[in-house]
């Protein structure tokens, strides 16, 4: 090459990377109160963001930047932005305006680049005025029981948005299975007496990892649930597994690494520093928790015993990691890796609606059981559990039948069926039946 024409070619090159950025894409994330969109830059850019009324719009100014793509062929289907369009101001900025729905409030913060995003990150989220966000149902509206109320289970949809989370074989996208799966525990937990569910992310879109067990709080959750189905570095890593917050440490390697890589979700899906919690706050998060722990861990085993018939366990306790999802002070709280997606038989198995049902089902089955158990107060269980007949034990000897115990308990035979779930009479000796104190 001649010494002229790399001078020629280098020269522009540094100037620009000083002042210029390229706008190289723009995504956009609805949320029930928020939209988001994220731009896609060469370099951190400069910028001023301001509304307009009648029509609602918002303009975005940004300092020494170009546009690359035709903004117009973004896809807004579902979003409170009606279209975009961009201009130059002059020969440096350029001007992004948004035609929207609604009135807005604007607000933006830079992203570096990160192993999910090479490019630098400019995020504005469009916040709902505050009467228009959903309000969180807290009741099931057809409640039948006078005074007595639900149990809440917030269910958390790991990642979402910005944020896919691990990415499998087969391009299978964490953040879509867990959301499965999600709903899959939102319908089991509707349709049971006594428990209402409380989606924490309903589509695809982030939520920060603060603000998820706040949402959960704000809905008075009894539970708080994150699932999940992460990569490990290694691929034969396979199996379900349970973990409660710990702060003093990890209980295995795959615990630590796994949740380095769930406190990563922030930066990938993007939450802005000033929606971080002060130290002290967090502090004090942590002193409360501890009280939760111990119905975290039997919450846990519960769930463990029905994930042990579907899959089989990466561990068979529940283990412990500092996950930022988890602090949550006033209600037990757990993250179940549902599996790992890294591993391929695994990832095929996550991304079949059948499994996904499967594994919703067992999840279903641990929570149910472990609140039958420990119903919190002003619960119907609690009041279900209270109300319920004293079960004695009897051990079947030689010569017992159904009718004959149930003659000498005074107790209908149906109900001795009904209670030990006998689909014929047949006794066997040292067979276990259950039979009301009456
Ligand atoms: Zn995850």
């Amino acid at each position: 090459m001649k010494p002229v024409f790399r001078l020629g070619l280098i020269f522009p090159l540094l100037l620009s990377s000083a002042l210029y950025a390229d706008v190289k894409d723009v995504r956009v994330w609805q949320s029930p109160d928020k939209t988001r969109l994220v731009f896609d830059l060469s370099n951190p850019v400069e910028h001023k963001i301001f509304t307009l009324s009648n029509p609602d719009r918002v303009v975005i100014d940004l300092s020494g930047a170009k546009v690359l793509n035709d903004l117009s062929k973004v896809d807004l289907q579902s979003t409170a932005i009606r279209a975009i369009r961009s201009g130059k101001r002059n020969s440096n900025d350029v001007r992004i305006v948004l035609d929207v729905a609604e009135s807005l409030n604007p607000k933006s913060f830079p992203l570096p680049p990160n192993n999910v995003y090479a490019s630098h990150r400019l995020v504005v989220d469009l916040e709902r005025e505050v009467g228009a966000q959903i309000v969180v149902p807290v009741k099931k509206a057809d409640s039948y029981s006078d005074n007595k109320r639900d149990i809440i289970i917030a269910i958390d949809a790991g990642h979402g948005g910005e944020d896919p989370g691990a990415i499998g074989h087969g391009r299978i996208y964490e953040k879509k299975v867990v959301l499965a799966i999600a709903q899959e525990l939102q319908r089991l937990l509707m349709a049971e007496h006594g428990f209402h569910p409380f989606m924490v992310r309903t589509g695809d879109y982030y939520i920060g990892l603060r603000e998820r067990t706040e949402k959960a709080r704000k809905a008075n959750a009894d539970f708080f649930v994150s699932i999940h189905a992460d990569a490990f570095k290694h691929p034969a890593a396979h199996g379900s597994s349970v973990f409660v917050l710990s702060e003093r440490g990890a209980t295995s390697e795959a615990a630590r690494w796994l949740a380095d890589k769930e406190n990563e979700s922030d930066l990938i899906g993007g939450v802005s520093l000033e929606d971080k919690e002060d130290h002290l706050a967090m502090t004090l998060l942590d002193l409360s928790m501890t009280a939760k722990r111990h119905s975290s861990v039997k919450l846990g085993s519960h769930i463990l015993d029905h994930l042990g018939n579907i899959s089989r366990l990466h561990k068979s306790h529940v283990e412990e990691a500092a996950f930022v999802v988890l602090k949550a002070p006033d209600m037990p709280a757990l993250l179940v890796e549902t599996g790992f997606i890294s591993n391929p038989d695994e990832a095929r198995k996550l991304a079949t609606s059948s499994y996904q049902k499967k594994m919703a089902r067992a999840l279903f089955a641990g929570i149910t059981a472990y609140f039958r158990e420990h119903p919190p107060r002003g619960t119907l269980l609690e009041a279900q559990k209270n109300s319920a007949p004293v079960l004695n034990t009897y051990v079947i000897r030689s010569g017992d039948t159904l009718s004959d115990i149930a003659v000498k308990n005074g107790v209908a035979i149906n109900e001795l069926r009904r209670l030990n779930e006998l689909k014929d009479d047949q006794l066997r000796i040292g067979q276990r039946i259950k039979i009301p104190n009456t």
